[in-house]
């Protein structure tokens, strides 16, 4: 009995097994498909000065429009990377948002972009040289860029990155450390990066105001942050509580659903038409 019973749970496991790896291959199969077919979309969400309440820099969110639905990168990122076709992917959306930063400054609006780099990105040699290139397509300087890199890119791997985010630096792009305080990384490993900007993770964001100690670990992230020195953005910022807690923090840089939600620039350029 109990024989038959492990064969038939072992026959389940392989069924979803089977399950998983056909859908991420359907996944993978649709996803080549989606850059030419014009299925991926660049939404942006607004980074603000803390103090000022005023758009600084724009993030780079991908978006997917499958068959009537919005995936988020969650859903496929992964799979991009493990495949390969994130370095595709990668590269049409540094495109897409360095153009559209443009029609964001010919709209009035004096900002940077923000854009997020994977792990496997940052193994990629000619990673410098495609961000030079299109640079200059666009007309821009390094310093117009930012790249949002996670403390796993610190911790695998160290020498390969840390030459391509120096090669990066030295062009004056900014090289922000995403979800930081999740991660392993030791303070000695980010001094020896070229680091720009922290993003506390919206994690600890979310526990001000219901939880001191959170508080106190966010005042003590900018603390330390300040000694680097690198400066520090919010993320995750849902309620004026939470908003106002980080502004007496100091944290100069806040991001979340109060400031604005991701969305198409057209949005984004309506609201800079409506401001003038
Ligand atoms: P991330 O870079 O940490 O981006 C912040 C995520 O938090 C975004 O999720 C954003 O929509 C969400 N968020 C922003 N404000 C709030 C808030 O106030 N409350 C809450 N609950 N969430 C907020 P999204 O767009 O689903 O992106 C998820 C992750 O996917 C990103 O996390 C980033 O790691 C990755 N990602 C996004 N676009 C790209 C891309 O073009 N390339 C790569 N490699 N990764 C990307
Ligand atoms: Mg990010
Ligand atoms: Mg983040
Ligand atoms: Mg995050």
């Amino acid at each position: 009995h109990a024989k038959s019973l492990g064969a038939a749970r072992y026959a389940l496991f392989d069924e979803s097994l089977r399950a998983r790896a056909t859908s991420a291959m359907e996944t993978t199969t649709a996803l080549r498909g989606a850059i030419r077919r014009g299925e991926l979309e660049v939404y942006y969400q607004p980074i603000v000065d803390t103090a000022s309440r005023t758009t600084v820099v724009y993030e780079a969110l991908l978006r997917w429009n499958r068959e009537g639905r919005v995936c988020t990168p969650n859903e496929f990122i992964p799979i991009a990377e493990s495949t390969g076709l994130i370095k595709e992917i990668g590269e049409w959306v540094l495109r897409s948002a360095l153009s559209d930063l443009v029609t964001l400054r010919a709209h009035g609006q004096d900002v940077t972009m923000s854009v997020n780099v994977s792990p496997m990105q940052l193994r990629d040699d000619s990673l410098p040289t495609i961000v030079r290139g299109l640079l200059d397509e666009y007309g821009l300087g390094g310093a117009d860029l930012a790249l949002e890199i996670t403390e796993s890119v610190l911790i695998d791997d160290m020498g390969t990155a840390k030459s391509l985010l120096d090669r990066l630096a030295a062009m004056g792009v900014l090289i922000v450390l995403d979800d930081f305080g999740i991660g392993y990384s030791s303070l000695n490993r980010l001094r020896a990066m070229p680091i720009a900007l922290l993003k506390i993770d919206k994690s600890f964001v979310h526990e001000i105001g219901h939880s001191e100690s959170d508080t106190q670990l966010i005042r003590a992230i900018v603390a330390m942050a300040s000694a680097l020195p690198v400066r520090t953005v919010a993320e995750g910022v849902e309620t004026e509580e939470q908003a106002s807690i980080i502004e007496s923090l100091e944290c100069g840089f806040a991001q979340g659903f109060l400031f604005g939600r991701p969305a198409p620039i057209a949005h984004w350029l309506l609201e800079s038409a409506q401001q003038r």
